[in-house]
């Protein structure tokens, strides 16, 4: 260490180059021993317990990235909360919100995941923080379920972002050339056997991503955007998957998961749709954990579920008559619902269905639907 730091003195002696030693420290990592005084042309360099390179905190403890983690737990608290309080009252409140938590927070919090290997708490939090901008750009409660909330805000979670940054990066490093510091690492490692967090975290999420098709050949980019591609895919099926088990994903599941199509717009109606879609609207069989009667409040016939203010209730049949809502078909009643909701519908070029359920739903409230 000595040594390469009294070369790095040479060096810039040579080049006539000033060294800013109120930057400069020196950090014990690994090791016994008492570290000696460093020094750089003729300074000692001051001893620290953490330092920050490249907007990394390293410290001195068993977990080396720990302050780093504390740093990047209070900056998820704060982006969140600052694109909540931007949200408020802004036109467009649901692709507002998406852009700056897409295109600003999530860059900033997930700054290095490509070779960081942070706390699997770090990203539960940062999930949970995903999910309370998404239920607020999109009007949701956290009657929500997750997979539905993920499928209409087309987010990815914080572990499939994961798996897309490392394994686009441990595609990097097999093209890189071996002139790269980066490069020779990975080679070093790889041929001392040694299994490093980075090592095993890969693995596993090589694993979990399956498909095993190292045919060699091809570009860079070729590679990396197919493992990235695959990591997706796995992350879709894991949301279907557990979609499935969700009875309030009933009408949701059957659908494909397309992802972000632009639909709501942050209105009072479209809170309602989305409510509605992802099987979080507020009727009162979804909402009897609340101790109250289930009987539509409107009609005085049958249950208050979701089916029942979309197909049945008498209180809105001239509602659904002159939005030319064709009659209920038995046994049909899910794709009916499905279709009257938009459920699958998302590309259609007019998109006609969207402003009618808008209309319906905000009526259905009107007069007194639902939990109040
Ligand atoms: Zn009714």
């Amino acid at each position: 260490m000595k040594d390469l730091v009294d070369e790095t003195g040479r060096f810039g002696e040579e080049k006539d180059m000033e060294f800013s030693m109120g930057k400069t420290r020196s950090v014990k990592f690994a090791g016994e021993m008492e570290m000696i005084g460093l020094m750089l042309r003729g300074q000692e360099i001051e001893k620290a317990e953490v330092y920050e390179y490249l907007g990394v905190k390293m410290g001195v403890w068993e977990d080396y990235l720990q302050s780093h983690e504390d740093k990047v737990r209070s900056r998820t608290k704060k982006l969140a909360g600052m694109v909540k309080a931007a949200g408020k009252g802004i036109l467009c409140r649901p692709e507002m919100m998406r852009m700056m938590w897409k295109g600003a927070a999530v860059p900033a919090i997930t700054y290095g995941q490509e070779v960081l290997c942070m706390n699997k708490d770090l990203r539960g939090e940062m999930d949970k923080a995903q999910r309370e901008v998404g239920l607020r750009a999109l009007g949701g409660t956290q009657l929500t379920a997750q997979e539905g909330l993920e499928g209409e805000w087309g987010c990815s979670n914080f572990e499939v972002r994961e798996a897309r940054a490392k394994l686009g990066f441990e595609g990097r490093l097999r093209f890189m050339g071996t002139d790269r510091w980066a490069k020779k690492v990975y080679m070093y490692v790889g041929v001392q056997c040694r299994n490093t967090r980075w090592e095993k975290k890969v693995r596993k999420i090589g694993e979990w991503k399956g498909i095993e098709n190292r045919t060699p050949g091809g570009t860079v980019e070729q590679w990396v955007s197919r493992e990235r591609k695959e990591a997706e895919q796995r992350g879709l099926g894991d949301r279907i998957g557990k979609a499935q088990g969700k009875s309030s994903l009933k009408y949701y599941r059957e659908g494909e998961f397309g992802g972000w199509s632009g639909i709501y717009d942050g209105t009072f109606g479209s809170d309602l749709l989305f409510r509605a879609r992802v099987g979080a609207l507020e009727t009162r069989r979804r909402m009897r954990w609340l101790g109250g009667t289930t009987e539509c409040g409107i009609c005085g016939e049958g249950v208050e579920d979701l089916e029942h203010v979309m197909l049945k209730c008498e209180g809105l049949k001239e509602e659904r008559q002159r939005l030319q809502w064709e009659n209920m078909v038995e046994e049909e009643e899910v794709n009916i619902v499905r279709h009257r909701l938009g459920l699958g519908r998302e590309d259609e070029k007019d998109r006609k269905w969207r402003e009618d359920a808008m209309t319906y739903l905000k009526i259905w409230k009107k007069l007194g639907g639902g939990v109040t």
